[in-house]
């Protein structure tokens, strides 16, 4: 902690401040300026984190040295994380292989379910997204199916051998969940629901933590440590836009959060277009910024019939753009030293020749 004093400070004001944090525990070392006095507070930072500095008279700043979060820093892990969701690489997440996560925004019934999930593995998505439990801004809106989307989304995963992604909402929700996903996800909506992050902090099971629609970088690495610090170390961050001024689009992608989570965290960080522009003709180009940028992965929405939707229509893919996306994605993996899981007719093609 670097305390930056006012120029009007008294010697015992001075001594009042050096006597509090020494009782702490720390050291301090006085620097004396020309019209300020620096007060460098040595040892364990955090004894300091409860202490209401800029009380204390005499006081104009006080800064911490060290970064608030520690389990989900760059230097708490040697190398990046990959999280393994399934027993292929192709479906972990944060390593070379692009985790492409695509799906309808909510389970809508098992045969769309399934039709979007076959078409997605045929196009190179190795992992199932689809809402049971929608946060949804209306509570007229459609909510999602509930428990009986969870089944079927365990169905439709025997089936294909997709690992599921669903959201929960709701710390008494987390135990039924995470019996049929494979990976837990918090919604921008939930990204400080600090009960909902400890709860899922206390299970075996990846969680997908979206950023919030206000959020800084700074307070998702927080929430992310709130859910490592019950244990769980698996955890994944979205970017998926955030708020600001602009209307032209749902949501601000910030693609510059990209490296910089990247720079402070170990953590594997992936992008959701489809939240982000709120247009399904900016999924493609958001999509090709993110992993030039270096995302892990994508998490996409798409739905079989995109007008039917019964939640962000107007964002999901169909299956044949899906199927475009992918295909033309993988320049932009190549350039960023990524792969991409085959296009399921590229590997018909390579097992005929
Ligand atoms: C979603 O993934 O369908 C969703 C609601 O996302 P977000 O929490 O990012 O709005
Ligand atoms: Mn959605």
């Amino acid at each position: 902690m670097i305390i930056v004093t006012k120029p009007t400070i008294s010697e015992s004001e001075l001594d009042h401040i050096r006597e509090r944090i020494e009782q702490l525990g720390l050291r301090t070392h006085i620097s004396r300026g020309e019209h300020r006095i620096i007060i460098g507070c040595i040892g364990d930072e955090s004894l300091l984190r409860d202490v209401p500095l800029l009380s204390f008279a005499g006081v104009e700043s006080a800064t911490p040295v060290l970064k608030p979060y520690k389990l989900a820093s760059r230097e708490f892990a040697a190398s990046p994380t990959v999280v393994k969701v399934g027993d292929a690489v192709e479906t972990h997440i944060g390593g070379r292989s692009l985790a492409i996560i695509a799906g309808p925004c909510s389970v809508e019934g098992i045969d769309m379910l399934r039709e979007t999930a076959v078409s997605v593995r045929a196009a190179g998505a190795r992992l199932l997204r689809g809402g049971a439990y929608k946060p949804r801004s209306s509570p007229y809106a459609f909510q999602g199916l509930g428990e009986a989307a969870l089944e079927m989304l365990a169905e439709v995963r025997a089936e294909t051998g997709l690992p599921v992604v669903t959201e929960v909402m709701d710390p008494r929700q987390v135990e039924l969940v995470a019996e049929h996903a494979d990976v837990l996800q918090i919604g921008a909506r939930n990204m400080q629901n600090f009960a909902l992050l400890s709860e899922v902090g206390r299970v075996q099971r990846p969680v997908l933590l979206k950023r919030g629609l206000s959020a800084r970088i700074t307070e998702l690495l927080m929430a992310a440590e709130y859910i490592m610090a019950q244990g769980n170390r698996d955890v994944i961050l979205c970017e998926r836009g955030i708020r600001t001024y602009e209307t032209a689009t749902r949501n601000t992608l910030d693609v510059a959060a990209i490296p910089v989570l990247k720079a402070e965290t170990h953590l594997p960080v992936i992008v959701d277009p489809s939240h982000a522009g709120g247009r399904a003709d900016l999924v493609a180009p958001l999509a090709f910024a993110a992993v030039a940028a270096g995302a892990d992965g994508l998490i996409i929405e798409v739905h079989p019939r995109p007008s039917d939707a019964l939640s962000d229509g107007d964002q999901s893919l169909s299956l044949d753009a899906f199927g475009d996306l992918m295909r033309s994605l993988g320049p932009f993996a190549a350039a960023a030293s990524r792969t991409l899981p085959a296009h399921a007719s590229e590997r018909l093609a390579a097992v005929a020749s």
